[in-house]
């Protein structure tokens, strides 16, 4: 029977072992490490957050509820719409395709009050003429 050295505390372990029976380490450690080490390169890019995706759906969202105040609406909307189209690039673009739909319906809601306060401007406007 063969002895090894376990790779961690150095104790004179049977080649049969598969984990020290001291430490418990496992004594085929070089391999298992390697494959260890390939795994863990590949989780933090699959885990990598959207953050720019995340910001663009935040702030459609709130685009969604104050789009229609002038000056800030805008500003919040078209930072959401930016921020979210940037985020289509990155993974994952789950919220920053959900921002940049929210902000295309901003948009059409946006253009909707402003189509609907512009025409009654012009009913008004009609109404001022036809009464003076
Ligand atoms: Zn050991």
């Amino acid at each position: 029977m063969a002895f090894i050295n376990c790779p961690k505390c150095g104790r004179l372990v049977p080649d049969t072992y598969t984990n020290c029976p001291m430490c418990k380490a496992p004594l085929n450690a070089p391999k298992q490490s390697d494959t260890q080490q390939s795994i863990y390169v590949n989780v933090p890019e699959k885990s990598n957050s959207n953050g720019l995706g995340v910001a663009g759906f935040v702030l459609a969202l709130i685009g969604l509820f104050i789009g229609w105040v002038p000056a800030l609406g805008w500003i919040i909307w078209l930072l959401g719409a930016i921020f979210s189209f940037a985020g289509l690039f990155k993974q994952p673009r789950g919220l920053a395709i959900a921002g940049f739909v929210i902000s295309f319906i901003d948009l059409l809601l946006l253009l909707l009050v402003f189509g609907a306060g512009l025409s009654l401007l012009g009913a008004l406007g009609a109404i001022g003429a036809a009464a003076s």
